[in-house]
């Protein structure tokens, strides 16, 4: 299963990072996945449910997936254009010859983390 190798990747660079910036836990992921990766973001999802039960680290935390659509220039006639994974022919001179500019994304745009409470000096006792 393709997307439970990427979303191991994933959360070990979210887990490494969060680590690195003292937070207790990780609340939220957000990612970036282009459509050419050919990642499926039920899958994704799927793959970090899984994961994330046998990881406290990531105990309770969400995944949120942002698909991005394949656009590319044509190296014929210099035309920019969104597309799908099936069609790849320029709409303008109907040339094959493309540049994909983007669709090809697998990125971590946000990490949502818990950090410690003695962080929070407003946090005053009442009683
Ligand atoms: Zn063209």
């Amino acid at each position: 299963m393709h997307e439970l190798g990427i979303m191991t990747g994933v959360m070990e660079s979210v887990e490494t990072a969060a680590r690195d910036a003292g937070a207790d836990r990780v609340l939220k992921v957000s990612l970036d996945v282009g459509v050419m990766t050919e990642a499926i973001e039920d899958a994704l999802q799927f793959a970090f449910e899984a994961l994330a039960e046998n990881n406290p680290y990531f105990e309770g935390a969400t995944l949120e997936v942002t698909m991005i659509q394949p656009k590319s220039i044509c190296t014929q006639c210099g035309h920019e254009f969104s597309h799908d994974r099936f069609h790849m022919l320029c709409p303008e001179c109907g040339s094959p010859f493309l540049q994909l500019l983007e669709g090809k994304e697998l990125q971590i745009s946000s990490i949502e983390v818990d950090m410690p409470d003695e962080d929070e000096p407003d946090n005053s006792d009442k009683e």
